[in-house]
């Protein structure tokens, strides 16, 4: 039996990534087991969610504890969240990230493969939703699921236009992820040590930022009302936003009436 655990965000579709994974290696005649954790269904919170896969009936109803593979969704998501915990030794991360596995900020007695999933989510969903494309990267590094079952999978998932796109996602990402490199002499980034939960700084969470443009700013307060963290104040009828408190869910981009909000991915 291999045991799988995810990392993502909300938003990111961690939890309906574990559901089509599993799909796929049903489809495969293997028997699968996801397990979604629900927290505070906050969009940008961390989540995490779990996958056992074996050729035989699958009685383990514990959540994942040492995975064999971990899969992030989010590239910064490692620097508050420690996703390698747990992990077998000799064992896989496969993580969303746009340099090589020794770039990626983890380290330790275990290989890493990189996608830069966030970019291929882009451009072939328009929306940073990460999930299908880290699912093609791992068909690929794990070869324990082929591309047309995952494929099939993510048809039954999204059936039409929306699904044609995530296909395409699956492919581009298939095509783009790194080999899985050995870190066991590389130093990761040390994990932040946790918040208060009445902690409001949210900034590690961002991974575009928002700006505003005050020339094209006209008072509307649109995005004041909107944003759900209360980032945003406003002086002398212009947008300002406090970046402590912004976690760039981008509802402010999407709701500004003239375009005077950018949403621009963070620098790693
Ligand atoms: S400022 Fe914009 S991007 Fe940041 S939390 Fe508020 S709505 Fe979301
Ligand atoms: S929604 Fe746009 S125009 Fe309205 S206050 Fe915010 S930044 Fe300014």
């Amino acid at each position: 039996m291999i045991e799988v655990r995810f990392h993502g965000r909300g938003g990111q579709g961690a939890v309906t990534g574990v559901r089509v994974l599993a799909t796929a290696l049903y489809f495969e005649g293997k028997f699968t087991q996801a397990i979604p954790m629900y927290g505070t269904e906050r969009r940008g919170a961390p989540v995490v969610a779990f996958l056992r896969v074996g050729d035989h009936r699958i009685n383990e109803r514990d959540l994942v504890h040492e995975p064999d593979i971990v899969v992030v969704l989010d590239p910064l998501l490692g620097r508050m969240v420690p996703v390698t915990e747990g992990l077998k030794e000799g064992g896989l991360v496969l993580i969303n990230h746009p340099r090589s596995g020794r770039e990626a900020g983890l380290g330790g007695r275990f290989k890493v493969a990189t996608v830069d999933a966030t970019n291929i989510a882009l451009e072939t969903l328009g929306r940073p939703i990460t999930n299908t494309a880290i699912l093609g990267a791992f068909a690929k590094v794990t070869g324990m699921v082929s591309l047309e079952s995952l494929e099939k999978a993510v048809l039954k998932q999204w059936p039409g236009r929306i699904g044609e796109m995530n296909v395409r996602a699956v492919r581009r990402a298939y095509e783009a992820a790194t080999e899985p490199v050995d870190v066991s002499n590389v130093e990761g980034v040390k994990v932040a040590p946790p918040r208060s939960r009445f902690e409001r700084d949210v900034s590690s969470w961002r991974v575009f930022r928002p700006e505003i443009d005050e020339e094209k700013c006209i008072g509307c307060r649109r995005c004041y009302i909107f944003c759900p963290e209360v980032a945003i104040t406003m002086e002398e009828k212009k947008a300002k936003i406090n970046y402590k408190y912004c976690k760039g869910c981008g509802i402010c981009y999407e709701e500004c009436p003239v375009g005077a909000v950018s949403f621009t991915q963070e620098r790693l």
